[in-house]
């Protein structure tokens, strides 16, 4: 067995690997300070094929959009997501700025607000418990 041919594979794999995290951190801004792992978690996969699929998945998805609405372009960095009375939840890109608004809304209303995941992966969403 040819022990350097067998290694050529693994070794392009694990390129691929740091490519995709890199390729993540830079096109989304609000995971730049997140660890692999935490990347992982947020994308809510377990594995990096997982996250690969995901990704192929969501750009395929991105790509029909700007197909569909050429003109709205700008509007492709919001997300979908609405409240329980329709209206458009307010999106947090900054998961630090979403910590503070918890804190601040329970000091000042006493209310208990959760932190959760943009499902369109924009950010960072706050729903009432
Ligand atoms: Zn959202």
């Amino acid at each position: 067995m040819n022990l350097k041919k067998s290694l050529k594979p693994i070794r392009k794999q694990l390129q691929n690997k740091n490519r995709l995290y890199h390729t993540i951190r830079r096109v989304y801004t609000h995971l730049s300070e997140l660890s692999n792992e935490e990347i992982l978690d947020y994308y809510n996969v377990n594995s990096l094929k997982e996250l690969d699929e995901h990704i192929q998945h969501i750009k395929a998805i991105l790509k029909k959009q700007i197909q569909n609405h050429e003109e709205e372009r700008e509007e492709l960095d919001a997300c979908f997501c609405v409240d329980s009375r329709g209206d458009f939840k307010y999106l947090y890109e900054d998961k630090k700025e979403a910590l503070k608004q918890i804190e601040y809304s329970m000091q000042t209303k006493g209310v208990k607000l959760t932190l959760y995941a943009c499902p369109f992966h924009c950010g960072w969403h706050l729903s009432k418990t």
